[in-house]
């Protein structure tokens, strides 16, 4: 049975950037202002991210990385938005099949924090003889996950992984992206032992400035923000609240920025997403806009309905897809088309 467990988690997670991705995401979802990731080796020796969030209560330890563990769903009415949004509960479970887990947490109400540790969806001992109950251990207010070996037990995967310095650009890239998604939570990402982060934001930034920190000046000064929704859309009476209503907002850069290779961040209800789709349609903007062989940086956040979206239905499926796609997207781009052109004159 954890054989199979084991190739299920490893559909999951894919890669050090992976696991890390799913982690993040919990960090935010628990209300964090401050998220320090840690690694060692690409992350497969080492992969641990520390927050200030909310923490997890002790009595809930014991099951938190069963599958199909989740605080978020608190009513039946929420199950159709469940999946949707990335939820679960099965991100821990699926990195406790396929390393060596370690939790440490404490919420307000605690006076101590406790540590547990995981193996196979479930908590144990520290040592061998000693109790997999969690014990009273030192720590701040949050939750700080230690993942440590990634896939020692999943030959397949590991040999699947590039070298090190390569899976921590993996890594690098999602901090980064989180990190100019929510720019109000300050990022920090280091190799361990090493005395200055590779990534530092501060708290309470703006995404301009984030786009700034951490790609650079020449694109910052060149980018176009738009925002647009379902409610800018004339042609069509939608009902405000209904599966239709969506808002979105864009950070593109104009003409004056041409890159090799396009760098596109896309957040779908805050999680990062992948769309090879929605990347292209968004390019083809910028024909007659930059030269042939150029082009150019683009940040899309897209709120839509979650019952209208189908993100991570099955997690072997990385590519989002949602409904009345191309007319959103279409909307959009004209939009921005209209924003870059306005802009040039
Ligand atoms: P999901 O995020 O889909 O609920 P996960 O397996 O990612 O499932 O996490 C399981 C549960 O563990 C979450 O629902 C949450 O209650 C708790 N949890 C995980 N990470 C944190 C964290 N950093 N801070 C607070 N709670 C957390
Ligand atoms: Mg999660």
């Amino acid at each position: 049975e954890s054989v199979i467990n084991r190739i299920a988690a490893g559909e999951i997670i894919h890669r050090p950037s992976s696991a890390l991705k799913e982690l993040i995401e919990n960090s935010l979802d628990a209300g964090s202002t401050s998220i320090r990731v840690t690694v060692k080796d690409g992350g497969m020796k080492l992969l641990q991210i520390q927050d200030n969030g909310c923490g997890i209560r002790t009595s809930d330890l014991p099951i938190l990385a069963e599958r199909f563990t989740t605080s978020k769903i608190s009513s039946f009415s929420d199950l159709s938005k469940l999946t949707t949004y990335g939820f679960r509960g099965e991100a821990l479970a699926s990195i406790s099949y396929v390393s060596h887990l370690s939790v440490v947490t404490k919420t307000k109400a605690e006076t101590c924090a406790w540590k547990a540790y995981y193996a196979d969806g479930a908590l144990i001992p520290a040592k061998e003889g000693m109790s997999p109950d969690p014990k009273p251990s030192a720590g701040n207010d949050g939750t700080t996950i230690t993942v440590e070996n990634l896939f020692y037990n999943t030959p397949t995967r590991l040999s699947a992984l590039r070298g090190s310095s390569e899976e921590y650009a993996r890594i690098l890239d999602v901090v980064t992206k989180y990190a100019i998604h929510n720019p109000s939570v300050a990022f920090t990402c280091k190799k361990a032992g090493s005395p200055t982060p590779d990534i530092t934001t501060p708290s309470g930034s703006n995404i301009k400035q984030a786009i700034k920190q951490l790609y650079g000046q020449t694109i910052a000064k060149d980018l176009v923000h738009v925002n647009t929704s379902s409610d800018d859309n004339e042609d069509e009476d939608e009902d405000e609240d209904g599966e239709n209503s969506w808002t979105a907002e864009a950070y593109f850069t104009n003409a004056n920025y041409q890159s090799k290779k396009t760098i596109f961040l896309l957040f779908i209800n805050h999680r990062l997403v992948e769309s090879s789709r929605i990347k292209k349609a968004l390019e083809s903007i910028y024909n007659g806009i930059l030269p042939k062989g150029t082009s150019p940086f683009m940040y899309l956040s897209l709120q839509l309905d979650p019952r209208s979206v189908d993100v991570n239905v099955h997690p072997t499926k990385r590519e989002v897809h949602f409904l009345n796609e191309e007319a959103i997207i279409e909307q959009i781009s004209t939009k921005i088309l209209e924003t870059l052109v306005g802009q040039s004159q």
